[in-house]
């Protein structure tokens, strides 16, 4: 009996990829290697996030960086440092910000979910632009004047959601609020690969960046990563690390906190509560090290192999099946399965229910269920459910 068993949890076919709510990525044998062996010895927090942020540093091209717990938490985080600096007291009073500036200007179509976490922090969204494209109403994007006319003596940062067709484009927005003296703080948290974005996206100026750890990178789950700014990474860490010492013996590295700049020790911050382990730092180091190195490449001719033999599979069913596929070499394939619902008798929304509900069950991606489509992302399959998977949908598809 595995373990989830033993606890009466029954394991899935994972067709959906890093997400969240089922797990994560899958880590490979030397991530959890790592996790096992970091799990042996203790060492001090602030000396293990100090090497953190020399190998994140490295590999972003940044001053300097730190493990969070997760890139949601590194947003958190990021706008703690962007609201306090090294101000003990402001540390103290988040997420109250009475009496110092808090709030972040944002381009309203770049709002979703994700920034409860900036929010979290204290700031307060200022929202400028329209969703006119969407709204059929017009035909542009946000623009940089925007934010430039919502500045004013309240506010503190700005934020920005990269992807490659964010608009302004990031250097443009840096270039708008660099010139206000104000710091940008970009949530990238699934852009990666290309392992380019690791650098590139820092290379803009932009002041922090915030990567998932356990997405493409397949560390832990719980693991991202805040890069940038020294000064910013400093009194991010001092709000997340556990604080409980004397001044005379507090002796945190020059290179991530500068202790001379303080006048005490701040108290257990606004982060301590999204605190993250010395198995999992070191776990997702490692995990880091794969990537930049591109030991992921080579899955993605595994993938498509096992997409093009799950569309082999369907060949007879009333489906057309797609590739979609970046060519970069690193991002891997993902399968778009259009069903006929017609000639199925039942739509996706309902074949990805009995999908869930079968022995074992499966989650395909349920991004194109509104529009008739089962979508395959093959970061979790294997020659050995792959199989199951495709004979499990054909089987959906003629009842
Ligand atoms: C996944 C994601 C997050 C959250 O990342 P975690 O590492 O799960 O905290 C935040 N923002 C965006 C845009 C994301 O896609």
């Amino acid at each position: 009996m595995g373990i989830y068993e033993q606890f009466g949890v029954t394991p899935i076919i994972n067709a959906s990829g890093a997400v969240t709510r089922l797990g994560g990525a899958p880590m490979p044998d030397a991530v959890l290697n790592a996790f096992n062996e970091a799990a042996r010895a203790s060492v001090p927090l602030e000396q293990l996030q100090a090497a953190a942020s020399k190998v994140i540093s490295e590999a972003t091209g940044t001053e300097a960086g730190l493990v969070s717990a997760g890139a949601a938490s590194a947003l958190t985080l990021g706008t703690a440092a962007i609201l306090t600096g090294y101000d003990l007291g402001r540390m103290e009073r988040l997420p109250h910000c009475d009496g110092f500036p808090n709030e972040f200007v944002v381009a309203r179509e770049q709002r979703s979910g994700y920034d409860h976490a900036v929010r979290a922090a204290g700031a307060r969204l200022v929202e400028v632009g329209f969703n006119e494209i969407v709204a059929n109403a017009g035909v542009r994007r946000t623009e940089a004047w925007e934010y430039k006319a919502a500045f004013g003596p309240n506010t503190a940062g700005v934020l920005y959601v990269y992807s490659p067709t964010s608009r302004p484009p990031l250097e443009e927005l840096v270039d708008v609020a660099h010139r206000h003296q104000l710091p940008v703080l970009v949530d990238a948290a699934g852009e990666l690969p290309p392992r380019s974005n690791l650098k590139s996206i820092a290379a803009t100026g932009a002041d922090l960046v915030a990567f998932s750890g356990g997405k493409s990178i397949r560390g832990p789950q719980s693991t991202g990563i805040l890069c940038g700014r020294r000064d910013l990474i400093g009194a991010a860490v001092a709000q997340l690390l556990d604080m409980d010492d004397h001044l005379e013996l507090w002796n945190p590295p020059a290179s991530l906190i500068d202790k001379t700049t303080l006048c005490g020790i701040p108290r257990h911050g606004i982060g301590r509560g999204f605190k993250v382990s010395k198995e999992e730092i070191i776990a997702l180091l490692v995990a880091l090290q794969l990537f930049t190195s591109g030991a992921y490449d080579e899955e993605v001719s595994k993938a498509h192999a096992r997409l093009d033999r799950i569309v082999d599979t369907l060949k007879n069913s009333p489906v057309t099946c797609s590739m979609r596929d970046k060519g970069d070499g690193e991002s891997l394939p993902l399968l778009e399965i259009a069903i006929n619902e017609a000639a199925v008798g039942r739509g996706a929304m309902e074949i990805c229910q009995s999908l869930r509900n079968g022995v074992p069950p499966i989650y395909v991606s349920h991004g194109g269920l509104r529009e008739g489509k089962l979508l395959i992302n093959p970061l979790h399959l294997t020659d050995g459910n792959t199989e199951t998977l495709a004979e499990r949908i054909r089987q959906e598809l003629n009842p």
